[in-house]
């Protein structure tokens, strides 16, 4: 084929000189190499011929045959001719004759003058019936790829061979007798029901390869006839997979009938782009021929053929299907780029399942057959989630007082230039809880706390704690109609605040305590250490969570949910005395609550930030160095600001630091670079943990290092904590495979106990565990999107629910930012429509 004054030409010699290779191979093994590197040996189109043979000699009388062939000179069909009429000459030359092969009618180079003049046609009806079925369809399908897709295409690939063996080959066939299908279309239809479930897609097209020979003339030319075929399958609706194998079956016919029409016309036509990340209009497709079971017969040699894989991949997945009288042999082919080789192997189960279920059980909804294996199922399900259990004592304010007798001296909590010891912590907080007994606080009374970060909120907190009471977290830079609002929803025993802040809870009839008002009558009473006994379900606080849909509402977490969060982390962390943590997040926001009761659990130091100082990365990178915190806590986009920080003011990172942890919002790992431009991985250590209010703060754990943020893309949120229990599933609460998009469900001993006086929104969030049923465990349903990636580790994607709505409140610009940053993979649209 060459250029002849700007335009390509197929130049036909009269005659053809094959050179023919022999050479010797060592062992088995060396000969797939062999083979496989004889495939891949590329051809030059200006130099014939384009088509090579060697003959592998393995041993006496053991040999292999390998002819390679350019794809723009032959077809599937082309090879079986070809094998076909070396067999005949074989056979003549061993009779001691000539071979003679019978003169063919038409030449390829005649269909392709008849091709071009059909084409010319003005109004042809094959590119009209390819245009209104594919122009609505041209979104290509979101395969649940390892790796992200680059922007052009390798072609390298890998392939795994397997089959439909017998018994399931004849029941397909009998099931598709009634339809009148065939073991193709039910082929087909497996594989649109797996795709179905791994995209959710409700058009799938698949490609296909078809001989196009329309004309007995042309059965016995060699030449590249082939063209290709757009199948769309139509899963919309929720059919049954025989409805399903219906639609396709149709759907079949009628591209049968437009076969001819050449693909890229079609493509034209249609007015996609082509482009070099994907191949156009299909991502997956599926090649069929029926074949003797003996593909070639030699005269007294026995000869099978042997799948070659040359390491190419055509298509993101090419599945092909050599139907035989009773069997059908298939391999899979993958994009390298995309997959890795476990995907066909999980790829060849699907399909086998749903070719089952096609045969024994077709009224079985697509959305429902039962795709997985029982080892991916017992994976999900188990695997994953080893859960171990944590018996923790009876409450958290009896935790602390443990530390507090033992470290009477030490420094518990630091505001600037003051700081209070753990004896004067736990005395303020006995005289506080004194108080609100008389207040009729007791077990399961909630207590507001509207107040600025302080000693003064740390000693309100213990001393509810203390008084038996559960503690609701107002932040006081709250606009009021929130806090009006968060008071009457909650209605509380009795609310603690300050002069400074009684006007913003000022709509609550409860009994108000006044911290700085109230100091002197607080201070004269005895707080004898009187702390009420709780039973860890009792609850320990309640927090407001806007979540992204409808009203604000109160997450109840007993005194379990976080005491069990520290011992089941422990492992990770081992957290002590030695610690010391910042509060750098408002007491309304529960990432507070693992930095308060992580320093004071454990008889560690807790430095208050002050709002100003927390909204400097500047001021907050100093106070870091001059308390020296060992623990820091941040969601990404603050880190963001702190590492800009460090940068510009520090040779050297805080020093005293041993975590960084990450939590609130979505880990964009690339954001990190220029943190560990400067720093190693392992001083601090940075750690993402994915978490849920309704959970208890902290449902993953997923170390980040700096080889992550060279390698990887993706959210990664890791693993559970030990006795959680993370599921991703599909609408019908089933487990997906490795990398299919689901929803997160949360179980084990952090998922909280209601919302607050919501009965029946906790009855949609709050689930009956389907995979220990009878036992009484709740999964909390939690709207946010992730998958799994081959080892495991669980990579976040977004929220489910596209629609974010924040009514009736103020936000402040860094809450859109937020919602923004944790949207923005899926997010097609943000509309913000801002009153008053
Ligand atoms: P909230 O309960 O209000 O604290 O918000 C919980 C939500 O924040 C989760 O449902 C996630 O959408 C998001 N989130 C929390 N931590 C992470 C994280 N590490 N990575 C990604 N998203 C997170
Ligand atoms: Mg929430």
């Amino acid at each position: 084929f060459r250029q002849i004054d700007g335009e390509l030409r197929q130049i036909i010699l009269p005659v053809l000189e094959v050179p023919f290779a022999n050479q010797d191979v060592e062992s088995a093994q060396s000969l797939d190499s062999l083979l496989s590197a004889e495939a891949a040996v590329p051809f030059d189109l200006t130099e014939s011929p384009l088509l090579r043979v060697t003959l592998f000699t393995i041993g006496p009388g053991d040999v292999v045959l390998a002819i390679v062939a350019h794809h723009i000179v032959v077809d599937g069909w082309s090879l079986a001719i070809l094998l076909q009429d070396l067999a005949d000459s074989y056979g003549s030359l061993m009779n001691g004759g000539d071979p003679v092969l019978s003169a063919l009618p038409v030449q390829y180079a005649d269909f392709t003058m008849w091709e071009r003049q059909l084409l010319a046609e003005v109004d042809n009806p094959g590119l009209e019936f390819w245009r209104n079925r594919l122009s609505r369809s041209t979104t290509p399908l979101d395969l649940p790829a390892d790796q992200s897709r680059p922007g052009t295409r390798s072609h390298r690939g890998h392939l795994l061979a397997f089959q439909i063996d017998s018994a399931l080959t004849a029941q397909l066939k009998a099931a598709s007798r009634a339809t009148g299908g065939s073991v193709f279309v039910a082929t087909l239809t497996a594989l649109a029901a797996v795709l179905h479930r791994y995209t959710a897609a409700t058009t799938i097209l698949i490609g296909g390869p078809v001989a196009n020979r329309p004309l007995p003339e042309l059965e016995h030319v060699v030449g590249f006839f082939a063209n290709t075929v757009v199948y769309r399958a139509d899963v919309s609706g929720e059919p049954t997979l025989r409805e399903l194998m219906s639609r396709v079956k149709d759907d079949a016919l009628s591209v049968y009938s437009h076969q001819d029409t050449p693909f890229d016309q079609v493509v034209r036509a249609v007015g996609v782009e082509r482009g070099a990340a994907r191949n156009p209009l299909f991502q997956v497709a599926v090649a069929h021929q029926r074949q003797p079971d003996v593909l070639f017969t030699l005269p007294a040699i026995d000869a099978t053929p042997i799948v070659v894989g040359n390491g190419t991949a055509k298509f993101d997945i090419l599945i092909d299907l050599q139907e035989r009288s009773a069997h059908v042999d298939c391999t899979i082919e993958m994009s390298s780029d995309l997959f890795s080789p476990g995907a066909a192997g999980r790829l060849r189960d699907h399909l086998l399942h749903a070719l089952t279920a096609i045969a024994t059980a077709p009224d079985t909804p697509v959305s429902l057959f039962p795709m997985l294996s029982q080892n991916e199922r017992d994976q999900a399900v188990t695997g994953w989630n080893p859960s171990s259990a944590f018996s923790v004592e009876s409450s958290v304010h009896a935790r602390f007082e443990r530390q507090a007798g033992e470290r009477r001296l030490d420094v518990a909590v630091i505001h600037g230039a003051t700081s209070c010891t753990y004896g004067d912590l736990d005395h303020r907080a006995n005289q506080l809880a004194e108080y609100l007994r008389g207040l009729g606080v007791g077990p399961e009374s909630l207590v507001a706390v509207c107040l600025a970060p302080s000693i003064d909120l740390v000693v309100a907190i213990l001393g509810v704690l203390k008084a038996g009471g559960a503690y609701l977290p107002l932040d006081p830079s709250y606009p009021e109609d929130r806090v009006a609002f968060t008071l009457a929803d909650a209605s509380v025993r009795a609310v603690i605040t300050d002069a400074a802040h009684s006007r913003l809870t000022a709509s609550s009839d409860a009994p108000h305590v006044l911290l700085d008002r109230d100091r002197v009558v607080l201070a004269a009473l005895a707080g004898q250490p009187a702390s009420a006994a709780l039973e860890p379900d009792q609850l320990c606080y309640v927090i407001y969570t806007s979540g992204s849909t409808g009203r604000p509402k109160g997450v109840e977490i007993t005194h379990g949910n976080v005491l069990r969060l520290f011992d089941a982390t422990d492992d990770w962390f081992s957290f002590d005395h030695k610690d010391v943590w910042s509060l750098f997040h408002s007491a309304a926001f529960d990432f507070s609550v693992w930095e308060l009761w992580g320093s004071l659990l454990y008889g560690g130091r807790l430095v208050i930030v002050d709002r100003n100082v927390a909204r400097s990365p500047r001021e907050f990178h100093a106070l870091i160095r001059k308390e020296g915190v060992t623990v820091l806590n941040q969601t990404p986009s603050a880190f963001k600001h702190l590492i800009e920080a460090d940068r510009l003011l520090a040779a050297t990172p805080p020093a005293s630091l041993r975590y960084v942890i990450f939590g609130g919002e979505a880990l964009d790992l690339q954001s990190l670079a220029p943190w560990f431009e400067r720093h190693a991985d392992s001083h601090p250590r940075l750690v993402n943990m994915y978490g849920i209010t309704e959970t208890t703060v902290h449902v993953t754990f997923r170390p980040i290092s700096a080889l992550d943020v060279r390698s990887r893309t993706g959210s990664v949120i890791g693993e559970p904590i030990p006795d959680l229990q993370v599921y991703l599933l599909d609408p019908h609460q089933q487990p997906v495979p490795i990398g299919v998009p689901a929803e997160i469900y949360v179980g084990g001993a952090g998922v909280a106990r209601n919302y607050l006086n919501r009965a029946e929104l906790s009855a949609q969030r709050f689930l009956p565990d389907p995979f220990r049923p009878g036992s009484g465990r709740r999964l909390y349903r939690s709207g946010d999107l992730a998958k799994r990636l081959p080892n495991g580790d669980i990579e976040y994607l977004g929220r489910i629910d596209h629609q974010v709505k924040i009514r009736g409140f103020r936000i402040e610009l860094g809450e859109i930012e937020s919602v923004l940053r944790s949207h923005d993979s899926i997010l097609d649209t943000v509309v913000i429509a801002a009153d008053g």
